[in-house]
């Protein structure tokens, strides 16, 4: 740390972001990406484009942003794109939270929605889930607070159904209610439908999950236009060219070529099944997922240990070291093959 650092900086909690390891080739279950690669038509169009690099990319995201207005029923005035869907959490707190209106969220999700708070210096009020690791809706109704929930919830991969959500975007109607729908391309019903009916929702949702393009940094707010305008505000006092022109492309191509990304999605959820089923038999319990990943525990080796033995056979999963979920594992789920070698790999350690 210099000197310089302004003093309410000095004392940030970053975000840690899952390993990215260098050192030797691994199973990589643990950042939650997809274990299929593009389809063609991105990897062609973002050859195309990578020729016309010296020139700014479209800071409007026009052509992306038309595409998707088409596939998701909606107008290109209700989409923004961020650089990742980190990137629009982060404006939509910057836009939306300030000291007077702090923000909520389950105690057990996504790591960066507690950095962003402590970032800008929000009062962040965490709410314990039930103890079958579900977020209970009636815990959010008329908070006076902007609200952020992951559905499904990360690392738990639990989802809530729409009616559920409905219920705290009504109880909420002077609060931003954002719904970070980063998984909900393996089983859940999103709330997108819901924009035109809530001037209070913001849907957030990826491209580095369900779309395999998580090095390519893509992202989707999708809301009326009024908070689609906050965030191009936002945007636009800090980076207006967020995209690059080799992600405006792959991005176009992607949505261009759903069933490719659909029928990955429907591999990922048999798999998903296939694991649940190998490790219950082996003892686990498995909580219910809607994600591309499953958070599994057993009493027969605590969560950390399991992690390292498996490092050590050459598997990365996640493993989170806060109190209530220490003895889980978050595994992301792969191909059939990648998830025969975990369960005979957790096979051997268990012996
Ligand atoms: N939301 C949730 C719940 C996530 O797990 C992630 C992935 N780490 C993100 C958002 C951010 O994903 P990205 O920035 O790659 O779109």
């Amino acid at each position: 740390m210099s000197r310089f650092l302004r003093s309410d900086f000095c004392h940030l909690d970053v975000y840690t972001p899952g390993e990215q390891p260098r050192d030797k080739s691994y199973i990589k279950l643990n950042t939650n990406e997809s274990p299929f690669p593009p389809s063609p038509g991105v990897q062609k169009a973002a050859a195309e484009q990578a020729q016309s690099l010296q020139l700014y990319s479209d800071p409007e995201c026009t052509a992306l942003r038309q595409t998707a207005a088409k596939q998701y029923g909606l107008k290109a005035e209700n989409i923004f794109c961020g650089n990742g869907s980190d990137e629009v959490l982060n404006f939509a707190f910057m836009a939306f939270c300030d000291a007077s209106k702090g923000i909520a969220f389950p105690n057990i999700s996504y790591g960066f929605y507690p950095v962003f708070g402590n970032l800008y210096g929000l009062d962040c009020t965490q709410i314990p889930l039930h103890e079958d690791f579900s977020i209970a809706p009636e815990d959010y109704l008329n908070l006076n607070k902007n609200i952020v929930l992951a559905n499904p919830n990360a690392p738990t991969g639990m989802l809530l159904r729409v009616a559920q959500i409905r219920s705290i975007l009504d109880a909420n109607r002077g609060n931003v209610v954002i719904i970070d729908e980063a998984y909900i391309d393996f089983g859940g019903e999103s709330c997108v439908p819901l924009i035109e009916e809530y001037d209070n929702l913001l849907v957030v949702q990826t491209f580095s999950k369900s779309r395999s393009l998580a090095g390519a940094r893509l992202g989707f707010g999708f809301a009326q236009k009024a908070i689609i305008d906050d965030l191009n505000r936002v945007k636009y006092s800090t980076n207006p060219y967020n995209i690059n022109r080799l992600t405006l492309a792959a991005g176009e191509a992607a949505l261009n070529e759903q069933s490719y990304y659909d029928a990955n999605c429907r591999i990922i959820m048999e798999n998903r099944q296939w694991t649940t089923d190998a490790l219950q038999a082996l003892g686990f319990e498995v909580l219910p997922s809607a994600a591309n990943f499953i958070f599994a525990r057993t009493n027969q080796i605590d969560g950390e240990a399991l992690y390292r033995a498996l490092k050590e056979k050459g598997i990365l999963v996640r493993h989170f070291s806060k109190e209530q979920i220490s003895d889980f594992i978050r595994i992301t789920i792969g191909t059939a093959q990648q998830m025969q070698a975990l369960v005979d790999a957790i096979r051997e350690i268990l012996n």
